[in-house]
């Protein structure tokens, strides 16, 4: 019973765990000072004349993973839909750009949904794609203007095949098809 109560409250715990109460607001500085709030912090120490900035990982355990993220904050909840498709189109193309230099072909870039991110900044997941990760599921995009947006705050994952993209769209967790 006492072991019962105790999952629930990690299940209650983890479900407060993902970004859709997010305070952070650059016009109320002290709002910033919250831990879902790092990387705005961060993305506000950018010059505005960038686009988009990447971030080593600072979690220990993943020594070889780096962040790309948009300097303005746009939205915690599905943020890609609150780009423009060009605002869009420029975040792949840089992040693909610091994917390629970091992995060569190897590369896979990951964002997790929204129940599944703990910063209220947008940011994706810049790592080497792991065996085993691939499946028929998915399509192939010729570019990255062409990169769906994930429909109900999920997430995706993508990573070169010959000249195209293939995508994985769809699951909330997807970070994991990365190295640590
Ligand atoms: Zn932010
Ligand atoms: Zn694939």
């Amino acid at each position: 019973m006492r072991f019962r109560i105790l999952l629930l409250v990690i299940a209650a715990l983890s479900v407060r765990a993902d970004i859709r109460d997010c305070g952070c607001d650059a016009s109320k500085p002290e709002t910033l000072d919250a831990r879902n709030c790092s990387l705005c912090r961060e993305a506000l120490k950018q010059p505005a004349d960038k686009d988009v900035f990447f971030l080593k990982d600072n979690n220990p355990t993943k020594p070889d993973r780096w962040l790309a993220l948009p300097r303005e904050h746009y939205s915690s909840t599905s943020p890609l839909a609150a780009m423009t498709p060009a605002e869009r189109a420029g975040f792949w193309d840089a992040a693909i750009a610091k994917a390629r230099d970091l992995w060569g072909d190897e590369w896979a870039i990951a964002m997790n949904g929204d129940l599944s991110r703990t910063q209220c900044h947008p940011h994706v997941h810049i790592g080497k794609l792991l065996p085993g990760n691939e499946s028929d599921s998915g399509i192939f995009v010729a570019s990255p203007e062409q990169i769906p947006v994930p429909p109900d705050g999920a997430g995706l994952w993508f990573h070169p095949q010959g000249s195209r993209l293939h995508v994985h769209e769809g699951a909330q967790i997807n970070e994991t098809v990365l190295m640590r």
